[in-house]
Protein backbone atom coordinates (compact mmCIF):
# COMPACT_ATOMS: atom_id res chain seq x y z
CA UNK A 1 0.00 0.00 0.00
CA UNK A 2 3.21 2.40 0.88
CA UNK A 3 3.80 2.44 -2.63
CA UNK A 4 0.65 2.85 -4.39
CA UNK A 5 0.48 6.03 -2.25
CA UNK A 6 3.74 7.48 -3.17
CA UNK A 7 2.37 6.94 -6.77
CA UNK A 8 -1.00 8.31 -6.44
CA UNK A 9 0.91 11.40 -3.97
CA UNK A 10 3.38 12.24 -7.34
CA UNK A 11 0.38 12.60 -9.47
CA UNK A 12 -1.82 14.59 -6.94
CA UNK A 13 1.24 16.48 -6.87
CA UNK A 14 1.11 16.74 -10.89
CA UNK A 15 -2.11 17.74 -10.96
CA UNK A 16 -1.39 20.88 -8.98
CA UNK A 17 1.69 21.53 -11.32
CA UNK A 18 -0.73 21.50 -14.11
CA UNK A 19 -3.34 22.87 -12.55
CA UNK A 20 -1.15 25.85 -11.86
CA UNK A 21 0.03 25.96 -15.17
CA UNK A 22 -1.89 27.64 -18.30
CA UNK A 23 0.54 28.80 -19.98
CA UNK A 24 4.50 28.75 -20.15
CA UNK A 25 4.58 31.68 -18.40
CA UNK A 26 2.94 30.17 -15.02
CA UNK A 27 4.35 26.63 -15.32
CA UNK A 28 7.61 28.67 -14.93
CA UNK A 29 6.25 30.54 -11.89
CA UNK A 30 5.14 27.46 -10.66
CA UNK A 31 8.69 26.13 -11.08
CA UNK A 32 10.31 29.17 -8.89
CA UNK A 33 8.07 28.52 -5.99
CA UNK A 34 8.56 25.57 -5.89
CA UNK A 35 12.35 25.65 -6.25
CA UNK A 36 12.99 28.60 -3.53
CA UNK A 37 10.62 26.48 -1.16
CA UNK A 38 13.03 23.83 -2.10
CA UNK A 39 15.93 26.50 -1.05
CA UNK A 40 17.23 27.21 -4.50
CA UNK A 41 18.50 30.76 -4.94
CA UNK A 42 17.83 32.54 -8.09
CA UNK A 43 20.92 34.14 -9.99
CA UNK A 44 19.92 36.68 -12.73
CA UNK A 45 21.49 36.39 -15.94
CA UNK A 46 22.65 39.93 -15.83
CA UNK A 47 24.62 39.89 -12.77
CA UNK A 48 27.85 37.86 -12.21
CA UNK A 49 27.44 34.64 -10.34
CA UNK A 50 28.96 34.09 -7.30
CA UNK A 51 28.33 30.07 -6.92
CA UNK A 52 29.33 27.49 -4.64
CA UNK A 53 29.57 23.74 -4.23
CA UNK A 54 26.99 22.36 -2.28
CA UNK A 55 24.45 25.37 -3.27
CA UNK A 56 21.64 25.07 -5.31
CA UNK A 57 20.20 27.93 -7.62
CA UNK A 58 18.25 28.58 -10.87
CA UNK A 59 17.58 31.37 -13.55
CA UNK A 60 15.10 32.47 -15.86
CA UNK A 61 15.15 33.63 -18.89
CA UNK A 62 12.02 35.25 -21.04
CA UNK A 63 10.30 34.18 -17.61
CA UNK A 64 9.19 31.43 -20.49
CA UNK A 65 12.42 28.48 -19.75
CA UNK A 66 14.02 27.96 -16.17
CA UNK A 67 17.10 26.48 -15.74
CA UNK A 68 17.94 24.91 -11.79
CA UNK A 69 21.13 23.41 -10.75
CA UNK A 70 22.73 22.00 -7.89
CA UNK A 71 26.04 21.90 -7.73
CA UNK A 72 27.75 18.99 -5.59
CA UNK A 73 30.02 19.15 -2.69
CA UNK A 74 33.01 17.52 -4.35
CA UNK A 75 32.52 19.10 -7.53
CA UNK A 76 35.46 20.66 -9.30
CA UNK A 77 35.48 22.80 -12.40
CA UNK A 78 35.55 20.67 -15.34
CA UNK A 79 33.36 18.14 -14.25
CA UNK A 80 30.29 16.99 -15.52
CA UNK A 81 26.69 18.26 -15.91
CA UNK A 82 23.97 15.63 -15.39
CA UNK A 83 21.00 17.32 -17.32
CA UNK A 84 17.53 16.46 -17.67
CA UNK A 85 15.75 18.59 -20.26
CA UNK A 86 11.59 19.28 -20.76
CA UNK A 87 9.98 22.21 -22.39
CA UNK A 88 7.24 24.12 -21.16
CA UNK A 89 5.48 25.02 -24.13
CA UNK A 90 2.30 23.10 -25.96
CA UNK A 91 0.53 23.65 -28.82
CA UNK A 92 -2.79 26.48 -28.49
CA UNK A 93 -3.95 29.28 -29.76
CA UNK A 94 -2.41 32.52 -28.88
CA UNK A 95 -4.30 36.14 -29.33
CA UNK A 96 -3.47 37.90 -32.58
CA UNK A 97 -1.36 41.72 -32.32
CA UNK A 98 -4.84 43.08 -33.54
CA UNK A 99 -7.32 40.61 -31.79
CA UNK A 100 -10.66 42.64 -32.31
CA UNK A 101 -12.73 40.86 -34.88
CA UNK A 102 -16.37 41.64 -34.91
CA UNK A 103 -18.69 39.71 -37.33
CA UNK A 104 -22.75 39.35 -37.26
CA UNK A 105 -23.28 41.06 -34.27
CA UNK A 106 -20.12 38.85 -32.28
CA UNK A 107 -17.34 39.75 -30.61
CA UNK A 108 -14.85 37.52 -31.41
CA UNK A 109 -10.93 36.84 -30.61
CA UNK A 110 -8.85 36.88 -33.33
CA UNK A 111 -5.95 33.98 -33.20
CA UNK A 112 -3.30 32.41 -34.63
CA UNK A 113 -2.10 28.69 -34.06
CA UNK A 114 0.85 27.92 -32.08
CA UNK A 115 2.74 24.33 -32.43
CA UNK A 116 0.95 21.60 -34.15
CA UNK A 117 -2.64 21.20 -32.42
CA UNK A 118 -5.53 18.78 -33.06
CA UNK A 119 -7.18 22.08 -33.38
CA UNK A 120 -10.45 20.09 -33.88
CA UNK A 121 -10.16 19.48 -30.02
CA UNK A 122 -10.79 23.43 -29.57
CA UNK A 123 -14.24 23.02 -30.65
CA UNK A 124 -16.93 23.80 -27.96
CA UNK A 125 -14.79 23.68 -24.88
CA UNK A 126 -15.07 26.30 -22.33
CA UNK A 127 -12.64 28.49 -22.70
CA UNK A 128 -10.39 31.76 -21.40
CA UNK A 129 -7.22 33.66 -21.77
CA UNK A 130 -3.87 33.77 -19.75
CA UNK A 131 -0.79 34.77 -20.38
CA UNK A 132 1.76 38.02 -19.61
CA UNK A 133 1.21 41.72 -19.71
CA UNK A 134 2.93 44.50 -19.68
CA UNK A 135 1.26 47.15 -16.89
CA UNK A 136 2.50 50.90 -16.69
CA UNK A 137 2.74 51.60 -13.19
CA UNK A 138 4.47 55.02 -13.22
CA UNK A 139 2.76 57.75 -11.05
CA UNK A 140 3.35 61.38 -10.67
CA UNK A 141 5.54 61.30 -13.72
CA UNK A 142 8.01 58.25 -12.80
CA UNK A 143 7.80 56.04 -15.51
CA UNK A 144 7.94 52.23 -14.59
CA UNK A 145 6.91 49.10 -15.66
CA UNK A 146 5.49 45.74 -14.65
CA UNK A 147 5.71 41.94 -15.84
CA UNK A 148 2.37 40.45 -14.85
CA UNK A 149 1.41 36.85 -15.31
CA UNK A 150 -2.53 37.20 -15.62
CA UNK A 151 -5.57 34.22 -15.71
CA UNK A 152 -9.19 34.85 -15.95
CA UNK A 153 -10.39 32.26 -14.15
CA UNK A 154 -13.95 31.91 -15.73
CA UNK A 155 -14.57 30.26 -18.69
CA UNK A 156 -15.19 33.88 -21.09
CA UNK A 157 -15.13 32.43 -24.63
CA UNK A 158 -15.92 29.25 -26.97
CA UNK A 159 -15.42 28.02 -30.59
CA UNK A 160 -18.90 26.45 -31.89
CA UNK A 161 -19.14 23.64 -33.95
CA UNK A 162 -21.11 24.20 -36.84
CA UNK A 163 -24.46 22.15 -36.58
CA UNK A 164 -24.70 18.66 -38.23
CA UNK A 165 -27.75 20.27 -40.59
CA UNK A 166 -25.74 22.91 -41.88
CA UNK A 167 -22.83 20.71 -42.68
CA UNK A 168 -24.06 17.23 -43.50
CA UNK A 169 -21.16 15.77 -44.73
CA UNK A 170 -19.02 16.73 -41.61
CA UNK A 171 -18.82 13.20 -39.94
CA UNK A 172 -16.65 12.08 -43.18
CA UNK A 173 -14.11 14.30 -42.19
CA UNK A 174 -13.54 17.36 -40.09
CA UNK A 175 -11.87 19.85 -41.77
CA UNK A 176 -10.66 23.13 -40.08
CA UNK A 177 -9.92 26.46 -41.32
CA UNK A 178 -7.78 28.03 -38.88
CA UNK A 179 -8.06 31.11 -39.98
CA UNK A 180 -12.20 31.58 -40.65
CA UNK A 181 -13.37 29.31 -38.19
CA UNK A 182 -11.14 28.69 -34.92
CA UNK A 183 -12.20 32.17 -33.82
CA UNK A 184 -13.53 32.12 -30.25
CA UNK A 185 -16.61 33.99 -29.63
CA UNK A 186 -16.28 36.83 -26.48
CA UNK A 187 -19.97 37.86 -26.56
CA UNK A 188 -22.74 39.50 -28.51
CA UNK A 189 -22.34 42.95 -29.46
CA UNK A 190 -25.53 44.00 -28.06
CA UNK A 191 -24.58 42.65 -24.41
CA UNK A 192 -21.24 43.86 -24.50
CA UNK A 193 -22.27 47.51 -26.36
CA UNK A 194 -24.69 47.32 -22.74
CA UNK A 195 -22.12 46.38 -20.27
CA UNK A 196 -19.76 48.99 -21.48
CA UNK A 197 -17.63 50.63 -18.41
CA UNK A 198 -17.88 54.19 -19.24
CA UNK A 199 -14.20 55.09 -18.85
CA UNK A 200 -10.90 55.58 -21.45
CA UNK A 201 -10.94 51.73 -22.87
CA UNK A 202 -7.93 51.20 -24.72
CA UNK A 203 -5.79 50.39 -27.23
CA UNK A 204 -3.01 48.42 -26.17
CA UNK A 205 -0.65 50.30 -27.93
CA UNK A 206 -2.45 52.58 -29.33
CA UNK A 207 -0.67 55.59 -28.60
CA UNK A 208 -2.68 58.22 -29.00
CA UNK A 209 -3.00 60.20 -25.59
CA UNK A 210 -5.40 62.06 -24.33
CA UNK A 211 -5.48 64.18 -21.05
CA UNK A 212 -2.48 61.80 -19.83
CA UNK A 213 -4.57 58.43 -20.79
CA UNK A 214 -4.92 56.70 -23.97
CA UNK A 215 -8.14 57.05 -26.25
CA UNK A 216 -10.43 54.81 -27.79
CA UNK A 217 -8.61 55.09 -31.25
CA UNK A 218 -7.66 52.43 -33.61
CA UNK A 219 -8.20 50.20 -30.40
CA UNK A 220 -6.44 46.46 -31.16
CA UNK A 221 -8.44 44.19 -28.65
CA UNK A 222 -12.00 44.09 -27.72
CA UNK A 223 -12.71 46.67 -24.57
CA UNK A 224 -14.58 44.03 -23.20
CA UNK A 225 -11.46 42.13 -22.63
CA UNK A 226 -9.76 44.38 -21.96
CA UNK A 227 -11.74 45.23 -19.27
CA UNK A 228 -11.60 41.86 -17.78
CA UNK A 229 -7.97 41.69 -18.04
CA UNK A 230 -7.49 45.06 -15.88
CA UNK A 231 -10.03 43.97 -13.48
CA UNK A 232 -7.92 40.62 -13.14
CA UNK A 233 -4.92 42.21 -12.65
CA UNK A 234 -6.29 45.49 -10.17
CA UNK A 235 -5.51 48.31 -13.19
CA UNK A 236 -6.72 50.35 -15.45
CA UNK A 237 -7.63 48.96 -19.08
CA UNK A 238 -5.17 52.35 -20.02
CA UNK A 239 -2.24 50.59 -18.24
CA UNK A 240 -1.91 47.98 -20.53
CA UNK A 241 1.35 48.30 -22.40
CA UNK A 242 1.08 45.12 -24.19
CA UNK A 243 0.58 40.91 -23.81
CA UNK A 244 1.47 37.77 -24.55
CA UNK A 245 -2.12 35.73 -24.11
CA UNK A 246 -3.35 32.37 -25.50
CA UNK A 247 -6.55 30.62 -25.47
CA UNK A 248 -7.10 27.86 -22.26
CA UNK A 249 -9.46 25.15 -20.89
CA UNK A 250 -10.79 25.87 -18.12
CA UNK A 251 -11.40 22.46 -17.42
CA UNK A 252 -9.03 21.27 -14.69
CA UNK A 253 -6.81 18.35 -14.85
CA UNK A 254 -8.31 15.51 -12.87
CA UNK A 255 -7.41 11.54 -11.78
CA UNK A 256 -9.70 9.54 -13.79
CA UNK A 257 -10.88 6.42 -15.60
CA UNK A 258 -12.83 3.50 -13.69
CA UNK A 259 -10.00 2.57 -11.51
CA UNK A 260 -8.68 6.13 -11.23
CA UNK A 261 -5.81 5.04 -13.39
CA UNK A 262 -5.68 8.09 -15.85
CA UNK A 263 -4.72 11.55 -15.50
CA UNK A 264 -6.96 13.57 -18.18
CA UNK A 265 -5.55 17.11 -18.87
CA UNK A 266 -4.54 19.74 -21.21
CA UNK A 267 -0.62 20.29 -21.62
CA UNK A 268 0.64 16.50 -20.42
CA UNK A 269 3.19 17.18 -23.23
CA UNK A 270 5.32 18.43 -21.80
CA UNK A 271 4.45 19.33 -18.69
CA UNK A 272 4.21 15.96 -17.20
CA UNK A 273 7.87 15.60 -17.99
CA UNK A 274 8.30 19.33 -16.75
CA UNK A 275 7.43 18.58 -13.25
CA UNK A 276 8.58 14.96 -12.79
CA UNK A 277 12.56 16.24 -13.68
CA UNK A 278 11.86 19.31 -11.38
CA UNK A 279 10.43 17.35 -8.86
CA UNK A 280 13.21 14.83 -8.82
CA UNK A 281 15.72 17.68 -8.89
CA UNK A 282 14.46 19.02 -6.07
CA UNK A 283 13.87 15.28 -4.07
CA UNK A 284 17.35 14.30 -5.20
CA UNK A 285 19.02 17.59 -3.34
CA UNK A 286 16.58 17.87 -0.50
CA UNK A 287 18.48 16.57 2.46
CA UNK A 288 21.96 18.02 4.00
CA UNK A 289 23.58 14.54 2.99
CA UNK A 290 22.10 14.75 -0.67
CA UNK A 291 24.92 15.77 -2.01
CA UNK A 292 27.82 15.31 -0.29
CA UNK A 293 29.31 12.76 -2.29
CA UNK A 294 28.08 14.65 -5.66
CA UNK A 295 31.25 15.23 -8.03
CA UNK A 296 28.83 17.14 -10.90
CA UNK A 297 26.08 19.37 -11.38
CA UNK A 298 22.54 18.33 -10.98
CA UNK A 299 20.61 20.38 -13.62
CA UNK A 300 17.02 20.55 -14.80
CA UNK A 301 16.41 22.94 -18.07
CA UNK A 302 12.78 23.28 -19.02
CA UNK A 303 12.21 25.38 -22.36
CA UNK A 304 10.30 27.32 -24.23
CA UNK A 305 9.29 27.14 -28.05
CA UNK A 306 9.91 23.32 -28.04
CA UNK A 307 6.94 22.60 -30.31
CA UNK A 308 7.58 25.49 -32.57
CA UNK A 309 11.09 24.28 -33.64
CA UNK A 310 13.16 25.73 -30.12
CA UNK A 311 14.84 28.76 -32.48
CA UNK A 312 14.22 31.78 -30.09
CA UNK A 313 16.36 33.20 -27.64
CA UNK A 314 14.86 31.37 -25.00
CA UNK A 315 14.42 28.00 -26.63
CA UNK A 316 16.95 24.59 -26.71
CA UNK A 317 18.14 25.94 -30.18
CA UNK A 318 19.65 29.13 -28.49
CA UNK A 319 22.91 29.32 -26.41
CA UNK A 320 21.17 29.06 -22.94
CA UNK A 321 21.97 25.73 -22.20
CA UNK A 322 25.99 26.11 -23.13
CA UNK A 323 25.52 29.64 -21.62
CA UNK A 324 24.66 27.82 -17.81
CA UNK A 325 27.25 25.05 -18.50
CA UNK A 326 30.33 27.74 -19.31
CA UNK A 327 29.29 30.26 -16.53
CA UNK A 328 28.92 27.34 -13.62
CA UNK A 329 32.21 26.39 -15.44
CA UNK A 330 33.84 29.52 -15.17
CA UNK A 331 32.64 31.15 -11.33
CA UNK A 332 35.08 27.78 -10.10
CA UNK A 333 38.27 28.28 -12.32
CA UNK A 334 39.18 31.12 -15.44
CA UNK A 335 41.49 27.86 -16.76
CA UNK A 336 41.10 27.50 -20.18
CA UNK A 337 39.45 24.55 -22.03
CA UNK A 338 37.43 23.35 -18.74
CA UNK A 339 34.16 23.63 -20.64
CA UNK A 340 35.17 21.73 -22.83
CA UNK A 341 36.05 18.59 -21.11
CA UNK A 342 33.01 18.88 -18.89
CA UNK A 343 30.48 18.60 -22.08
CA UNK A 344 32.70 14.99 -22.34
CA UNK A 345 32.06 14.04 -18.98
CA UNK A 346 28.16 15.68 -19.15
CA UNK A 347 24.93 13.33 -20.13
CA UNK A 348 21.80 14.64 -21.15
CA UNK A 349 18.33 13.30 -20.38
CA UNK A 350 15.83 14.53 -23.33
CA UNK A 351 12.66 14.24 -21.59
CA UNK A 352 9.46 14.26 -23.71
CA UNK A 353 5.97 12.93 -23.44
CA UNK A 354 5.91 9.48 -25.91
CA UNK A 355 3.15 7.73 -27.78
CA UNK A 356 1.49 5.09 -26.49
CA UNK A 357 -0.42 2.37 -28.41
CA UNK A 358 -3.62 3.64 -29.25
CA UNK A 359 -6.04 0.13 -29.46
CA UNK A 360 -8.12 1.67 -31.77
CA UNK A 361 -5.46 2.57 -34.53
CA UNK A 362 -2.87 -0.39 -33.50
CA UNK A 363 -1.83 -0.24 -37.09
CA UNK A 364 -0.05 3.31 -36.49
CA UNK A 365 2.72 1.48 -34.85
CA UNK A 366 6.01 -0.63 -35.18
CA UNK A 367 4.97 -4.30 -34.42
CA UNK A 368 7.53 -5.03 -32.01
CA UNK A 369 7.01 -1.13 -30.58
CA UNK A 370 4.53 -0.71 -29.20
CA UNK A 371 5.03 1.68 -25.82
CA UNK A 372 1.73 0.77 -23.63
CA UNK A 373 0.75 2.68 -20.63
CA UNK A 374 1.85 1.98 -17.24
CA UNK A 375 5.21 0.43 -19.08
CA UNK A 376 7.08 3.33 -17.82
CA UNK A 377 9.34 5.37 -19.67
CA UNK A 378 10.06 4.78 -23.37
CA UNK A 379 13.56 4.98 -25.09
CA UNK A 380 12.67 6.41 -28.04
CA UNK A 381 14.93 5.45 -31.12
CA UNK A 382 15.47 7.09 -34.42
CA UNK A 383 18.20 5.87 -37.09
CA UNK A 384 18.05 9.09 -38.80
CA UNK A 385 18.67 11.04 -35.77
CA UNK A 386 15.24 12.18 -35.25
CA UNK A 387 16.11 11.12 -31.60
CA UNK A 388 19.25 11.77 -29.88
CA UNK A 389 19.17 8.44 -28.56
CA UNK A 390 22.65 5.91 -29.28
CA UNK A 391 23.30 2.38 -27.72
CA UNK A 392 25.84 3.75 -24.70
CA UNK A 393 23.32 6.41 -23.69
CA UNK A 394 20.12 4.05 -23.64
CA UNK A 395 22.61 1.45 -21.91
CA UNK A 396 22.69 3.94 -19.17
CA UNK A 397 19.18 5.41 -18.72
CA UNK A 398 18.30 1.34 -18.99
CA UNK A 399 20.85 0.13 -16.23
CA UNK A 400 19.18 2.87 -13.87
CA UNK A 401 15.84 1.28 -14.71
CA UNK A 402 17.12 -2.56 -13.97
CA UNK A 403 18.60 -0.90 -10.66
CA UNK A 404 15.55 -0.01 -9.15
CA UNK A 405 13.43 -2.31 -11.03
CA UNK A 406 11.31 0.24 -13.05
CA UNK A 407 10.03 -0.71 -16.07
CA UNK A 408 10.95 0.55 -19.36
CA UNK A 409 10.01 0.30 -23.01
CA UNK A 410 11.16 0.66 -26.94
CA UNK A 411 9.82 3.06 -29.69
CA UNK A 412 10.79 3.34 -33.20
CA UNK A 413 8.62 4.94 -35.70
CA UNK A 414 7.52 2.42 -38.68
CA UNK A 415 9.28 2.83 -41.43
CA UNK A 416 6.35 3.84 -43.83
CA UNK A 417 5.69 6.91 -41.29
CA UNK A 418 7.44 10.05 -40.60
CA UNK A 419 8.86 10.52 -37.04
CA UNK A 420 8.25 13.34 -34.85
CA UNK A 421 11.32 15.15 -33.05
CA UNK A 422 12.54 16.69 -29.47
CA UNK A 423 14.78 19.13 -28.07
CA UNK A 424 17.26 16.04 -28.40
CA UNK A 425 18.82 16.04 -31.24
CA UNK A 426 19.11 19.96 -30.86
CA UNK A 427 21.00 19.98 -27.58
CA UNK A 428 23.25 17.05 -28.75
CA UNK A 429 24.14 18.88 -31.80
CA UNK A 430 24.57 22.82 -30.39
CA UNK A 431 26.32 21.36 -27.35
CA UNK A 432 28.10 17.60 -28.10
CA UNK A 433 27.36 16.05 -25.12
CA UNK A 434 25.91 12.75 -24.93
CA UNK A 435 21.95 12.59 -24.94
CA UNK A 436 19.31 9.96 -24.75
CA UNK A 437 15.30 10.73 -25.74
CA UNK A 438 12.70 9.13 -23.22
CA UNK A 439 9.18 10.23 -22.30
CA UNK A 440 6.45 8.95 -20.54
CA UNK A 441 3.57 7.17 -22.36
CA UNK A 442 0.41 9.36 -23.45
CA UNK A 443 -2.41 9.29 -25.69
CA UNK A 444 -3.86 12.08 -27.56
CA UNK A 445 -0.68 14.17 -27.89
CA UNK A 446 -1.47 17.82 -29.17
CA UNK A 447 -5.35 17.44 -27.50
CA UNK A 448 -6.80 20.38 -25.94
CA UNK A 449 -7.40 17.27 -23.56
CA UNK A 450 -4.36 14.70 -23.43
CA UNK A 451 -4.53 11.26 -21.12
CA UNK A 452 -1.41 9.22 -19.94
CA UNK A 453 -1.52 7.12 -16.52
CA UNK A 454 -0.46 7.76 -13.31
CA UNK A 455 2.00 4.91 -12.75
CA UNK A 456 4.26 6.71 -15.25
CA UNK A 457 4.14 9.37 -13.36
CA UNK A 458 5.62 7.90 -10.40
CA UNK A 459 7.93 5.47 -12.56
CA UNK A 460 9.35 8.56 -14.37
CA UNK A 461 9.75 10.76 -11.01
CA UNK A 462 11.54 7.66 -9.64
CA UNK A 463 13.46 7.17 -12.74
CA UNK A 464 14.83 10.60 -13.04
CA UNK A 465 15.90 10.60 -9.06
CA UNK A 466 17.49 7.86 -9.68
CA UNK A 467 19.58 9.23 -12.47
CA UNK A 468 20.53 12.07 -10.28
CA UNK A 469 21.45 10.39 -7.55
CA UNK A 470 23.01 7.54 -9.14
CA UNK A 471 24.96 8.84 -12.71
CA UNK A 472 27.86 10.09 -11.76
CA UNK A 473 28.73 6.52 -9.72
CA UNK A 474 27.43 4.36 -13.21
CA UNK A 475 29.80 7.29 -16.02
CA UNK A 476 32.55 6.03 -13.68
CA UNK A 477 31.99 2.32 -15.55
CA UNK A 478 32.00 2.95 -18.96
CA UNK A 479 34.44 4.24 -21.00
CA UNK A 480 33.61 4.35 -25.09
CA UNK A 481 36.52 6.70 -26.12
CA UNK A 482 40.00 5.17 -25.50
ZN1 LIG B 1 6.56 17.59 -26.52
Amino acid sequence: MAKESEGSSVAVDLIDFLNASPTAFHAVDEAKKRLRSAGYEQVSEREDWKLEAGKKYFFTRNHSTIVAFAIGKKYVTGNGFHVIGAHTDSPCLKLKPVSKVSKGEYLEVGIQTYGGGLWHTWFDRDLTVAGRMIINEGKDGCVSYSHRLVRIGEPIMRIPTLAIHLDRDVNDGFKVNTQSHLLPVLATSIKAELNKVVSDNVPVESGNSVDGKKSNENQKHHSLLLQLLADEVGCQPYDICDFELQACDTQPSIIAGATKEFIYSGRLDNLCMSFCSLKALIDATSSESSLAEETGVRMVALFDHEEVGSNSAQGAGSPVMLDALSRITSSFSSEFKLLEKAIQKSFIVSADMAHALHPNYMDRHEDNHQPKLHGGLVIKNNANQRYATNAVTSFIFREIANKHSLPIQDFVVRNDMACGSTIGPILASGTGIRTVDVGAPQLSMHSIREMCAIDDVKHSYKHFKAFFQEFSHLDAKITVDI
